[in-house]
C-alpha cells in the first residue's frame, strides 16, 4: 500500500485501480498523437469580477484525431494517467503554452496568469521540477505567469515527494492552485501543506447558486477561507448571470465558465482578449 521509502501516503482508501478506466482510446494512439502533434491547447478565459476583464486563462488539452475528430480530455487523460503517458503529454503542454504565450506577447496581448493542469501522476516522475525548469528556460517562459493547477486525482502520491517538487517550482516564481477545491478527501490537508496561491471552487458547488442553500454556504465559506488566508479565489463552471451576481456580491475574485466562454483555440482566445483589453 506504500511506495518504498515513504512513511505514509495521502490517503490509503484511494489507491490506483487495477484496471484502466475503460479506455476509449489506446495507449498506442496516444504515442502517435504526441509524435504527429495531434494535441492542441484550448484556452478558457478567467474574468476578474471587479473589472470585468479577462486577466487569465486555463489551458485545456484537446486531441485532433484524424478519424474521430475532436476528442475531449475525459476520454484520454484518465488512460494517459494510467499508462504514465500523461508525463510526456504534460511536458508538451507546458512547452506549447510557452509558445502560445509568445504569440500573445508578439500581438501585444498580456495575461496575468495562465493555469496549466498537472496530474499527481506527473509528480511520480523524479525529474518533474528539473524538466519543467529546463522547458521554462528553453522556451523563455515568464514563470510569474504560470499557475499549475493541482487536483487530487484518483492516484495516490507520497506527499513529501509532492511537496518537494512544488517547493522547487515555487522558488522559480511559478504559482500553484488547488483545482476542484472542496471535492476531495484531502483539500484542507493539501491547502495546509502546499504553498498554493489560489483556490478554484469546484463547479459542483457553483451549479447550485444562488438557491441551493448548502451550495451557497459552501461557496461563501471557501471565499472567506481564501480571503483570510490571503489567497486568490476563482469560481469554476459559471453558467448563469444569477451565479455571477452571487459571486460578485460575495467578492469572489475571478470567474471562469460557459457564461463567458467555452475553452477555444488560441486565435479565438486572442480575439476575445483583444476585445476585453480595449473595452
Ligand atoms: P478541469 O481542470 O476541472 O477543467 C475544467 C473543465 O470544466 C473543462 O473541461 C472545461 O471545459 C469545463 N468547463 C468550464 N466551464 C464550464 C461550465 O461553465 N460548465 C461546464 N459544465 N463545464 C465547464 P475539459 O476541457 O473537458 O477538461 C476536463 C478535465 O480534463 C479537466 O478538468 C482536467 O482535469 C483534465 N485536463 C484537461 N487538460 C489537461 C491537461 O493538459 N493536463 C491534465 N493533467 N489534465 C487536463
Ligand atoms: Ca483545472
Ligand atoms: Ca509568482
Ligand atoms: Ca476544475
Amino acid at each position: 500500500k506504500q511506495l518504498p521509502g515513504c512513511s505514509y501516503t495521502f490517503y490509503e482508501e484511494k489507491l490506483p485501480p487495477n484496471e484502466p478506466p475503460a479506455p476509449s482510446v489506446l495507449a498506442a494512439d496516444i504515442w502517435t498523437a504526441l509524435k504527429l502533434s495531434q494535441f492542441e491547447l484550448y484556452y478558457q478565459p478567467r474574468i476578474d469580477l471587479a473589472s470585468g476583464q479577462i486577466v487569465g486563462a486555463e489551458a485545456l488539452m484537446r486531441w485532433n484525431h484524424p478519424e474521430r475528430g475532436l476528442i475531449m480530455p475525459d476520454d484520454f487523460i484518465p488512460v494517459s494517467e494510467h499508462t504514465g503517458q500523461i508525463v510526456p503529454m504534460g511536458f508538451w503542454a507546458i512547452m506549447q503554452a510557452g509558445r502560445d504565450l509568445k504569440t500573445l506577447h508578439s500581438n501585444g496581448l498580456r495575461l496575468e496568469k495562465l493555469g496549466i493542469n498537472l496530474s499527481f501522476r506527473q509528480f511520480q516522475n523524479d525529474t518533474l521540477a528539473e524538466t519543467i525548469k529546463r522547458i521554462v528556460s528553453l522556451e523563455n517562459i515568464d514563470t510569474n505567469i504560470l499557475e499549475f493547477e493541482l487536483t487530487e486525482s484518483s492516484l495516490f502520491s507520497d506527499d513529501l515527494h509532492v511537496k518537494h517538487s512544488v517547493d522547487q517550482l515555487c522558488s522559480t516564481g511559478i504559482d500553484f492552485s488547488l483545482d476542484d477545491f472542496g471535492t476531495g478527501y484531502s483539500s484542507f490537508s493539501l491547502l495546509q501543506k502546499l504553498p498554493v496561491s489560489t483556490l478554484k471552487i469546484d463547479r459542483s458547488f457553483v451549479a447550485g447558486l444562488p438557491d441551493n442553500s448548502g451550495d451557497a454556504e459552501i461557496v461563501r465559506a471557501i471565499i472567506s477561507l481564501a480571503r483570510n488566508m490571503k489567497k486568490r479565489v476563482i469560481a469554476e463552471g459559471v453558467e448563469t448571470e444569477q451565479q455571477l451576481a452571487f459571486l460578485r456580491e460575495h467578492q469572489c475574485d475571478q470567474a471562469q465558465g460557459f457564461l463567458y466562454s467555452k475553452p477555444v483555440p488560441l486565435p479565438a482566445f486572442m480575439k476575445m482578449l483583444r476585445a476585453s483589453a480595449s473595452a
